[in-house]
């Protein structure tokens, strides 16, 4: 196999036949040529080129770099992070299905599961600390047709270990899927480990610009692709533009690099914080301290550049302290070279599924591709002047 770096580079690009281009054009057309006898065709075949609805031709590009960056023989990319959930959930259950889902995910996960797909569509489901390999063993029953996390879990940096997941998962017969989004296939391989689906928000590290948005889905189960593009892109419509497709491609091609410098950026800011008295916790994985640390270490490459941290103060003065902020934007989103933090309040609705520590109001923060001493000096700057240094 080819390195990872060189993958990112060249899976999916080739010179273009028409203009001898080096770089494959933006495929902007919405249609394609009918055969002789169009009458023999399925319409709903998604991988059809027909209309690009059904997909086009930078969205195939996108998927074959993807699926060989992520060692996954099937890739879908659809039109954002989101749209790779739902479209995931939306093709794998049916009526009667029982889905057991971490209780730190992604907030659409939690409204999909915990609201809609079990009162629209009769799904049982059981939000839970997946951390727990014993408690999720006994909550699996004979409906049980899926298991979902995240590891590192937005945006409390919990660590499951996805490895004693698949065990578990497939001593069942059930399927495991990875909302792989904080880590990139640069930092973490689920479908190395066991999972036998993967999602990534390719909104965040792997477009790494801030300036598209997709999604993908990603498995070695042939079937299970192509159900989720029949659903998700023909009749449900998700499918990504042809000019994200073609940026996010672009955007891969430093994924590496960009990773490497998160995970020393990750690691300074998270280590600086943690020497703060004013610092009420810090949960990043690359931290000794931190609860998940060993299972991280084993399954992680780099432990990435996402983290969260608590002040001991008040609530107002949360968002002065941000006010003050001149190189860290306040944002939502992650993944980009600037960095971004969110203050994320004691009245947030999942409040309650999270620990102890977190329960004040705490930050969320996406430590960016800035020079470490800048992003580190711009915290402190700012504690000082609300009087917290
Ligand atoms: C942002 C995010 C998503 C959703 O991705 P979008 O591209 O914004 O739809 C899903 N999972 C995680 C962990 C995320 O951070």
């Amino acid at each position: 196999m080819e390195g990872f770096s060189t993958l990112c580079i060249h899976a999916g690009n080739e010179p273009d036949k028409t203009t001898g281009a080096i770089e494959r054009p933006i495929t902007m057309a919405n249609s394609y040529l009918l055969p002789y006898d169009p009458t023999d065709m399925n319409w709903s075949d998604a991988n059809a080129v027909i209309y690009t609805r059904n997909g086009g031709a930078n969205q195939k590009y996108l998927e074959e770099r993807m699926a060989k960056i992520s060692g996954a023989t099937d890739c879908v990319c659809l039109a954002s992070g989101v749209a790779a959930l739902s479209g995931t959930f939306f093709a794998l259950l049916e009526k009667g299905d029982h889905v057991i889902f971490s209780n730190v995910t992604y907030v659409a996960v939690y409204r999909l599961l915990n609201e809609l797909f079990n009162n629209k569509f009769g799904i049982e489901t059981t939000i839970m600390d997946t951390s727990d390999i014993e408690a999720v063993k006994k909550a699996i029953k004979p409906n049980t047709k899926l298991i979902h996390t995240e590891s590192p879990g937005n945006p409390t940096l919990k660590i499951d270990d996805i490895a004693a997941l698949a065990q578990v998962a497939h001593e069942n017969g059930v399927l495991l899927s990875i909302d792989n989004t904080f880590c990139s296939p640069y930092n973490q391989r689920p479908l190395e480990l066991g999972a036998d689906i993967v999602i990534e928000s390719m909104t965040k590290y792997i477009n790494g610009h801030g300036d598209a948005m997709g999604g993908c889905v990603l498995s070695n189960d042939h079937e299970i692709i192509n159900k989720i593009k029949e659903q998700s892109m023909v009749n449900l419509g998700g499918t990504i533009s042809p000019f994200n497709a073609w940026l996010i491609m672009r955007g891969i091609e430093t994924l590496p690099l960009r990773m490497k410098q998160h995970n020393i950026n990750g690691m300074a800011v998270a280590k600086y914080l943690e020497s703060l008295p004013c610092v009420s916790f810090v949960a990043y994985p690359g931290l000794e301290s931190h609860k998940g640390h060993d299972i991280a270490k084993k399954q992680m490459k780099g432990f990435g550049a996402m983290l969260s941290f608590g002040l001991k103060t008040d609530h107002d003065t949360h968002n002065k302290f941000v006010s003050h902020l001149k190189v860290i934007t306040s944002a939502v989103s992650l993944g980009h070279g600037a960095s971004l933090i969110v203050f994320i309040g004691e009245d947030d609705e999942r409040m309650y599924l999270y620990p102890d520590e977190f329960k004040n109001g705490f930050f969320r923060m996406s430590v960016g591709l800035e020079d470490s001493d800048d992003i580190i000096g711009d915290i402190d700057q700012a504690l000082r002047a609300v009087g917290l240094l």
